[in-house]
């Protein structure tokens, strides 16, 4: 923590978190890459993939399995860091998305890669429960930033079709432009209603699995539906690179996917459901 958690407070140290692979995302406890104890040092060989932050990052913390044995897939696996620069720890090739190209997403290998036993993050064999833990905050903050960017979406197309005029008059006084404003305006009214109870309920320490899936699952979508009809509302324009809508839409599209689909949210909230 002394050594670390500093540099990760002032946003010195650039961190990325390392679990999916070229052979599996969704399904985390398939991961193979592996993390054997050898005198005092662990020895990582694996390959990771999309991995956000990964050409940037000073630290990046590696999902691998300590426990080739374990009696379920779900123990066995660890949480292990790895200091760039580290011999054995490749970062490979910077990935060529349709959005979010102010973020890097990488490849990285990991080949005889030999981490002090120090390094583990958690209790060995631990890693898939703290990941589960966890992973319910980074949907929250996925739904944050969906929600935000849905608001501003709207804002901005409600700006335009007052602004733009077809056929003598504002596009936004045809009836069915302003009908349709309004349903996404209430979309995303819902929308933030719901995100602030479970902020409330995330900062009183209560948590609930099945709703930040909700959170995720729905406002994520929910975003989608939004840029996608703002972008139409604004024509041609909505196509060029010089309207912000251009690139909300672009960068919206990953939200229903990273950070668990959109489909792992509604298998979380069917279990939770008893189904
Ligand atoms: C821009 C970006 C940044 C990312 N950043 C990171 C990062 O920092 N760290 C990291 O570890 N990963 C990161 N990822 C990876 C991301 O979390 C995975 O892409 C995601 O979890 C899906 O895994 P996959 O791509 O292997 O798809 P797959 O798991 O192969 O899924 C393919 C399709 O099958 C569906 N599917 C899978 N299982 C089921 C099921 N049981 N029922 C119904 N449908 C199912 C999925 O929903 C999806 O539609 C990032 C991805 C992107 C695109």
């Amino acid at each position: 923590k002394k050594k670390w958690l500093p540099g990760c407070v002032t946003g010195d140290t650039i961190t990325a978190i390392a679990m999916t692979e070229p052979g599996t995302g969704s399904d985390l406890a398939a991961i193979r890459t592996t993390a054997v104890k050898d005198r005092d040092d662990f020895v990582i060989n694996g390959q990771k993939t999309f991995i956000s932050n990964g050409m940037n990052c000073d630290l990046v913390i590696v999902a691998a399995k300590t426990d080739l044995n374990a009696a379920s897939p779900y123990e066995g696996m660890s949480l292990i860091v790895v200091e760039d620069g580290t011999p054995g720890f490749e970062k490979g090739r910077k990935l060529d998305k349709i959005g979010l190209h102010s973020q890097d997403t990488t490849e990285m290998a990991f080949v005889d890669c030999r981490v002090p036993q120090t390094n583990l993050l958690g209790h060995e064999g631990h890693g898939f429960y703290a990941l589960m833990d966890k992973l319910q905050q980074e949907r929250l903050v996925c739904a944050m930033g969906s929600q935000v960017g849905a608001e501003e979406a709207l804002r901005l197309t409600i700006e335009y079709t007052k602004t733009r005029t077809a056929f003598g008059k504002p596009i936004s006084r045809m009836q069915y432009i302003s009908f349709e404003l309004a349903k996404l305006a209430t979309e995303v009214e819902v929308g933030r209603a719901f995100l602030e109870s479970l902020l409330i309920d995330h900062l009183e320490g209560r948590k609930d699995v099945k709703k930040a899936s909700m959170a995720k699952y729905w406002i994520c979508e929910m975003l989608n539906r939004v840029v996608s009809q703002c972008l139409q509302f604004h024509g041609g324009y909505g196509y060029m690179e010089e309207y912000p809508i251009a690139r909300m839409f672009r960068d919206a599209r990953v939200q229903t996917i990273y950070a668990g689909t959109s489909e792992i949210m509604l298998l979380i909230i069917s279990r939770q459901l008893g189904l």
